[in-house]
């Protein structure tokens, strides 16, 4: 972490500030501290591989242990939560090597730990969707200067839509280390991951960010009230522009979705917000902009019959008036190649190559079928066009294919 995350970070209890406790184990790199613990009034707190892990679960109370006693290796084990000895080895030696993917040390990880969806991430519908949200707010609350927390972001796919909005790096918060830890190295590079628990006070300052949001993942925190409390108060700045909250895809207490969580109804998330005026906007209109190309239209006012009816939700809080506006979509500049989309299988066909959607599962069908809507079934290219791709640009031929998502610029190293 760079010392001047201490500027921002305050203890999640005492509200406390920060130091590197100097007098015990610690590892910096000039500015960056790669080991060590963190003291405030209350409590002592470990940085392990360069994150703070601002929390007292078992995990984070026996890494403590272990950086006290010089053994900053078996803390980042225990933050991994790598089991065996054999798991461990085989995490550390992806971690070691410079050429290893996300792809090989999420393998490394093991089948429980990402679900296995992952390759599919950038061209899934409600990822599409958050991130034309995440892009429009973000940008108009920022401007261009100003830090934006993504809360809940795990392996930073939307934390990377944030890296050129403004020249402060995003912060990223979990309480799960290691998606933070790949998120870091390949998803969202740059960005400053800290170890909280969205349960629990978040460990930042008043108004240390113009934008915070959460995306995917307010349906399973059970202390709503507190937490929105919380996302409030991160944007509170009293010297400068009113901040903005989003909550992204949140799902509805008024309809069934899978893996459904603990969720509210419409009119229970706008309950939540005491200080902020919330816009709630349902995920159907928004995912037809975003297939029509654009603009967001965040203009729009929908009815609660209309919206106790959507699955999905997403929550848009501020004083902003320029936020509700319709915004133009745009493309994250993170760096990337460009890459065929995984959901497509290739067949040679003379100097064309066909190009064939292919779900990996019909469990992905059924959560994510609506990709259809911008996924052309089958699309045949010239091979020659084809053939730059992994590429560092697209020639014209390929323009196209950008925007339907059968070509995707991917992270480096991502798979
Ligand atoms: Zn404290």
């Amino acid at each position: 972490m760079k010392s001047e995350l201490f500027d921002i970070l305050r203890c999640p209890y005492c509200g406390g500030v920060f130091d590197l406790v100097e007098s015990l184990f610690h590892r910096t790199d000039g500015d960056d501290i790669q080991d060590g613990i963190l003291g405030c009034q209350c409590c002592i707190f470990p940085v392990v591989d360069g994150i703070p892990v601002l929390h007292l679960q078992p995990n984070a109370t026996t890494a403590r242990d272990l950086v006290q006693a010089g053994k900053p290796d078996l803390a980042l084990r225990a933050m991994v939560g790598l089991e065996s000895e054999a798991d461990a080895e085989a995490f550390e030696a992806t971690a070691r090597s410079a050429t290893s993917t996300y792809r090989d040390t999420v393998d490394a990880l093991g089948p429980n730990f990402e679900g296995g969806y992952f390759l599919y991430r950038f061209s899934d519908p409600t990822y599409l969707v958050a991130q034309a949200v995440v892009r429009s707010v973000a940008k108009t609350a920022l401007e261009g200067t100003r830090r934006a927390i993504d809360i809940c972001g795990g392996s930073g796919h939307l934390t990377r839509s944030l890296l050129d909005l403004s020249p402060q790096p995003p912060v990223l918060a979990d309480l799960f280390f290691a998606k933070m830890w790949l998120a870091r190295r390949f998803t969202a590079p740059g960005c400053e991951p800290v170890c909280c628990d969205g349960n629990a006070p978040m460990p930042f300052a008043r108004g240390a960010f113009a934008y915070a949001m959460c995306a995917d993942a307010f349906m399973y925190i059970w202390t709503k009230r507190q937490f929105v409390g919380e996302m409030a108060r991160l944007v509170d700045d009293p010297h400068g522009a009113p901040g903005a909250v989003v909550i992204a895809h949140t799902h509805n207490e008024r309809t069934w979705s899978p893996s459904h969580g603990q969720p509210l109804s419409p009119d229970g998330y706008a309950a939540l917000f005491e200080t902020l005026p919330p816009r709630i906007f349902g995920e159907s209109a928004l995912f037809a902009d975003v297939v029509a190309g654009g603009p967001l239209d965040l203009t729009r006012r929908e009815g609660s019959d209309l919206l106790d009816r959507e699955p999905a939700l997403t929550i848009v809080a501020t004083e902003r008036g320029d936020v509700f506006a319709r915004h133009a979509l745009e493309e994250p500049a993170a760096e990337g190649d460009y890459h065929l989309n995984p959901l497509y299988a290739v067949e040679p066909d003379g100097d064309r190559v066909r190009l064939r959607l292919q779900f990996p599962s019909d469990d992905y069908a059924d959560e994510y079928g609506a990709c259809r809507q911008y996924l052309p079934e089958e699309v045949v290219v010239h091979r020659a066009a084809f053939e730059t791709l992994p590429g560092p640009a697209v020639p014209p031929a390929l323009e196209d294919l950008v925007r339907r998502r059968v070509v995707l610029r991917l992270p480096n190293r991502y798979a």
